[in-house]
């Protein structure tokens, strides 16, 4: 076989033993095999965790300084190499490359957040809780914690997860995406440039017998995971029942509200770039619009208009807005929406099945922006996460029929509402069943000092990622009740607990 074999990570260098299993890499937009990748077994697991475990005692006790120190020079190299990431990111996942920048951009956010840690890990302090007697917090890493990533920010979601992990003074083992493994290898060997002691992070790479591998390890106390819903289902329980702490991020259906008042043009250019940016396949994608009576007919011709002007092309083609999906099998999966949308009585209002590639479509995996309209929600396109550059528009009779049926949905990632009444928006953020609510925008973006997570069947476990809530996932409080005798005072037995 020729082309890249991208191989794990282990003990600040690549692996050098043999994997059993391999799997394949592919180019989207040429659908093209580019490589493979080693897919761990026990063995492999066993080595990265021991190496973190071995790490950890160092990494705990490097001074604040030593830590941001390569923090800041982790920052700096990513930075630097953002471009060489982009690329890469989009030749496996098949996203444009200022898209696969971006995703870069907001990762490194959470870098720069992370580089705040001295302030972050600040504990607190009561003096004279008793006589003489002091009272303190400690906030201490757990050891090792594991990240399990998806496809769809190979750079980015990582980067929701080991920053923090590591700057509170833990040692991380990564499990991306088998689908385009090549950014976190990147990821580590620029860490190792930066000065990271070798097994502070590392990657493994592979399918279900890696994650398993690494949800039963005793030597693992946290596990982060981002992916579909069925699975961060199944990772919460697994993880939790073998004792971990455990935050699982799942799948989304993101509905955007559109009220008679809005700005019409603002939403559907909205509603055309976080339907389509990506291809549809980011968590944040807006993939229902429900447009309140009468403005559907108007919203849906400016829609129309705009997915006219999308060019639909490969990640590195300089016009490109929109790339392919990233597997045959889920572009295939994606289109058969189409059928059965309209086999449900929806009307397909635009059929990407017909757009036009730039540079033509060769045997990539490519579906342009696809609309369906008139969905309801008993149909399959409504139901179920599409993850695709398939937008469903329903019609609602009014605001309050169209608030119940994005409280009902059993997501809760994101949602958005445009309107001109403040008034119809603050009681949509105040009574919406949803993690992250957006006005006015199309869609609210995870901002690192804000913690990132849905709510019902889009989170498992209680801490959404990055930000105070990540420093509180990857730490735990140590209580302090001390007492040091002075002399000068009269000696001993002056207080607590007794005389408290
Ligand atoms: P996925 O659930 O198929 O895979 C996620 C990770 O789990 C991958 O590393 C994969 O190798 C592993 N995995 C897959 N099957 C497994 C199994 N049976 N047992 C153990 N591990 C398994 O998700 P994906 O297709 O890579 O990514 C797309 C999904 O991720 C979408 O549902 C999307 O909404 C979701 N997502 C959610 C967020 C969020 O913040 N909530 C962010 C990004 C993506």
């Amino acid at each position: 076989m020729t082309g890249k074999q991208v191989t794990h990570w282990i003990g600040g260098k690549p692996f050098d033993g043999e994997s059993a299993r391999r799997g394949e890499i592919y180019e989207p937009a040429s659908g093209r095999l580019a490589g493979t990748v080693d897919f761990a077994g026990r063995d492999e697991v066993d080595a990265a965790v021991a190496a973190a475990k071995a790490a950890f005692p160092g990494w705990r006790d490097a001074s604040l300084s030593q830590r941001t120190r390569v923090l800041f020079r982790f920052r700096e190299l990513v930075a630097a190499h953002r471009d060489e990431l982009a690329r890469l990111i989009s030749a496996e996942h098949g996203k444009v490359v200022s898209d696969a920048a971006g995703e870069v951009a907001r990762g490194l956010e959470v870098v720069e957040f992370a580089c705040g840690i001295p302030h972050l890990l600040k504990g607190g302090f009561s003096e004279n809780v008793s006589t003489r007697v002091d009272a303190y917090s400690i906030l201490q890493p757990l050891g090792v914690a594991a990240g399990i990533t998806p496809f769809n920010f190979p750079a980015m979601v990582p980067m929701w997860m080991f920053p923090v992990a590591i700057a509170c003074g833990n040692t991380f083992v990564l499990k991306p995406s088998e689908k385009d493994p090549s950014a976190s290898v990147r990821l580590a060997e620029l860490w190792a440039e930066a000065g990271l002691p070798d097994g502070v992070f590392n990657v493994v790479h592979g399918d279900k017998a890696a994650v398993d591998g690494l949800l039963r390890h005793p030597d693992v106390k946290a596990v982060s995971f981002v992916g579909s819903t069925p699975i961060a289902r199944s990772i919460y329980a697994t993880a939790a029942a073998n004792g971990k702490r455990v935050q699982a991020l799942g799948g989304a259906k993101n509905h955007m509200l559109v009220l008679p008042d809005a700005d019409l043009d603002l939403a559907a250019d909205a509603a055309v770039s976080a339907g389509f940016g990506s291809a549809g396949e980011r968590c944040m994608a807006i993939s229902v619009v429900v447009a309140v009576d009468p403005v559907g007919d108007e919203l849906m011709a400016k829609i129309r208009e705009r997915v006219a002007g999308l060019k639909v092309g490969p990640g590195d083609h300089p016009e490109a807005e929109m790339g392919p999906l990233v597997t045959r099998a889920h572009r295939d999966k994606v289109a058969s929406y189409l059928d059965s949308g309209v086999a449900q009585g929806a009307v397909l209002a635009i059929d990407g099945r017909d757009a036009d590639v730039l540079g033509g479509a060769g045997g990539g995996f490519w579906l342009g922006p696809s609309v369906l309209d008139h969905v309801t929600p008993e149909m399959d396109a409504y139901k179920d996460e599409i993850f695709g550059p398939v937008l469903a528009v329903v019609r609602a009779g009014s605001y309050d029929a169209a608030m119940e049926l994005i409280s009902a949905n059993p997501y809760g990632n994101g949602t958005a509402i445009f309107t001109n009444d403040g008034g119809a928006a603050r009681r949509f953020q105040n009574e919406v069943e949803v993690g992250m609510v957006g006005v006015n925008v199309p869609i609210p973006v995870p901002m690192a000092y804000y913690s990132f997570g849905g709510w019902k069947d889009s989170l498992f476990g209680d801490s959404h990622a990055h930000g105070m809530e990540g420093v509180h996932f990857y730490t735990r409080t140590k209580a302090v009740t001390a007492r040091w005798l002075d002399p000068s005072h009269g000696g001993v037995n002056l207080g607590f607990p007794t005389n408290g």
